[in-house]
């Protein structure tokens, strides 16, 4: 993988010329052709990446496009404006009028949200299910108009790892397609091997990797879907800018050393949070003590930097926010994927269909930077140092 960020959809020199390793950034609206016909043919071929009017892409976004299709395994990626609006694009374009969908109940907000409120406007019904589904569950959730079984493994905050394959093998039986959120498996699970048919990821996230810039991706294994999904971006207007296509070509170049280094911080960090007296669980995929570690281990190749931390009963809310507030080393932000340690409590804002324990402490989420990993295990003991002065816990 880090060779293929390193090589993949990169100018050549040739026997003429040579280039520049960073292609150059072009922005433009008009395009113009030397003929009328030459326009013509030009727009018959908006499938296979041409220059015909700015608001298709630029020649930055298309190569950005052959670099996540390549990654992904996908036949072709579609970029977009924001990693949202590559969970919301595929379901405009695959879903229909009295369609369901059915969807996980760790699902990222927003696309929660947009399912609640545009799709359900539009006739959509969405029913949402639990992550950990088995087949015979999943086979009696599907509906005769089940047109999209969407996924997102782990899941947002709440870090279940679905069974991708078994969720294929029964969403195509019945005739849907399957979409997965794949921004925390990036490079390291590859969904088209699994069965996925439409993969989305936030480039926002590790991709760009420095904290300035919002893009996504959609990426789909089949040709027919492709010309679905590219017309669909094309009659509402779905792209990403030029500039924000080159930041994003720019930092997948490092992102294989970067998520090297950042995920084993996160490991380690993560075993040392597990043995502390004030956690309950850790919610690491990558931990054999996960609930989703077996599936975790049989399908993807690594971990990203970006788990939860839930505390004991006995500690509140107030404590937890006391242990945040003190914390020097994270910033207190939305989004990760930068190369600076964030933290996000997650105790509140969760909506979830289907009951969480009721046993569980307050709850945040730590995404792990390119900081030395000693000063961050330092402030978050400090951190809990200063949770467990505010609550003794009973014995
Ligand atoms: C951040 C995120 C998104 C949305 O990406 P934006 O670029 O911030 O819109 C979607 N899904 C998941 C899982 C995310 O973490």
């Amino acid at each position: 993988m880090a060779t293929l960020l390193v090589q993949v959809a990169r100018d050549q020199p040739t026997d003429q010329a040579g280039v520049l390793v960073n292609p150059a950034v072009t922005r433009g609206s008009t395009v113009l052709f030397p003929t009328v016909d030459a326009m013509q043919r030009n727009g018959q071929r908006r499938y296979d990446h041409e220059m015909i009017y700015g608001a298709m892409g630029t020649p930055i976004q298309h190569q950005l496009e052959t670099a996540i299709a390549a990654i992904e395994g996908a036949r072709h990626t579609q970029i977009v404006s924001s990693g949202l609006a590559a969970c919301t694009t595929p379901l405009l374009a695959f879903l229909s009028k009295n369609g369901h969908c059915l969807i996980p109940d760790s699902v990222y907000g927003p696309t929660r949200r947009f399912a609640n409120t545009v799709l359900r406007r539009f006739g959509v019904e969405t029913t949402y299910y639990p992550p950990t589904i088995d087949a015979a569950g999943l086979h009696a959730a599907m509906r005769p108009n089940t047109q999209i079984v969407f996924t997102e493994s782990p899941g947002s905050h709440t870090f279940e790892v679905q069974d991708i394959r078994m969720i294929a093998d029964v969403a195509h039986e019945h005739g849907a397609r399957v979409m997965l959120d794949n921004t925390w498996g990036i490079g390291v699970f590859q969904p088209f091997r699994h069965g996925v048919d439409i993969s989305i990821q936030a480039l926002t996230k590790y991709p760009s990797g420095h904290s300035d810039t919002i893009v996504g991706a959609v990426s789909v294994a089949d040709e027919q879907d492709w010309h679905v999904l590219r017309d669909t971006c094309i009659q509402i207007g779905q792209l990403a800018g030029p500039d924000d296509c080159w930041l994003t070509l720019r930092g997948l170049r490092t992102m294989g050393a970067r998520l090297e280094k950042q995920s084993c911080a996160a490991i380690d960090i993560a075993l040392w949070l597990a043995e502390r007296p004030e956690v309950s669980r850790v919610l690491h995929p990558a931990l054999p003590s996960c609930p989703g570690h077996a599936l975790w281990e049989r399908d993807f190749t690594g971990a990203s930097a970006l788990f939860g931390v839930v505390f004991k009963p006995e500690y509140g809310v107030a404590d937890m926010t006391a242990m945040i507030d003190s914390l020097t080393m994270f910033g207190l932000g939305a989004s990760w994927g930068g190369y600076e340690s964030l933290v996000l409590p997650t105790t509140h804002g969760i909506t979830r269909s289907c009951p969480a324990p009721a046993d569980d402490g307050p709850a945040l989420r730590l995404h792990i930077g390119l900081e030395n990993p000693n000063d961050l295990i330092a402030d978050l003991s400090a951190g809990l140092d200063v949770l467990s002065r505010r609550t003794m816990p009973q014995d």
